[in-house]
């Protein structure tokens, strides 16, 4: 059930979510070896050409709300004049994502567990994290707790910002998104594995 409802997402409105946030993660991943958590880890190491989790989560979210804005009817005018209209509110929403994003690279409970962050070879026990994180998201929207569903978005960003830093596939030579990561009946494709001792 969760899985049919969860194609029926993605195949909807939400794919071409889906598109935009992978490829731009995609695009992103490509310069760097890993994304610091924030712009003041960004100061602290002195990483200025890194971009972060927070600056990719921000600009990700906005793309797809202009996106969705402009393909409703109540759509009016440019891409500056609809960002001018999002509120306070929009932003508080973001920041919410961001910080608990962000929160998976500072926490003691997270941020050594190679299972958040596709480190380790781990792709198998990390792709099943992802999909509970975004398990728990839909769970969350459909009981309207959205503060939580905020919460576990966020994981969900940067376990999956972390995939394409983190794993050996835009190295594979891959230049497409790798959708099998949330959607299982998607090809897989073997990406580092644990050497066989
Ligand atoms: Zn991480």
């Amino acid at each position: 059930m969760m899985s049919q409802d969860r194609r029926r997402i993605w195949e909807g409105s939400g794919k071409q979510m889906q598109l935009f946030i992978l490829a731009y993660l995609l695009l992103l991943a490509l310069p760097c070896m890993g994304f610091l958590p924030n712009f003041w880890s960004r100061v602290l190491t002195l990483s200025w050409d890194s971009h972060t989790h927070q600056y990719i989560t921000e600009q990700a979210i906005l793309n797809v709300t202009l996106e969705t804005l402009r393909s409703t009817k109540t759509s009016q005018g440019n891409n500056e004049e609809e960002q001018t209209r999002l509120g306070r509110g929009f932003w508080r929403a973001v920041g919410e994502v961001v910080k608990s994003n962000a929160a998976m690279d500072f926490l003691s409970s997270t941020r050594s567990d190679p299972v958040y962050h596709f480190d380790s070879e781990q792709v198998d026990s990390a792709m099943g994290m992802l999909r509970q994180f975004w398990a728990q998201t839909l769970l969350s929207v459909r009981a309207k707790e959205y503060q939580s569903a905020r919460h576990s978005l966020g994981q969900l960003f940067h376990s999956l910002q972390d995939f394409y830093s983190h794993s050996n596939w835009v190295e594979m030579g891959q230049r497409s998104i790798y959708l099998h990561l949330l959607q299982p009946e998607e090809p897989a494709v073997p990406v580092a594995e644990v050497p066989q001792m």
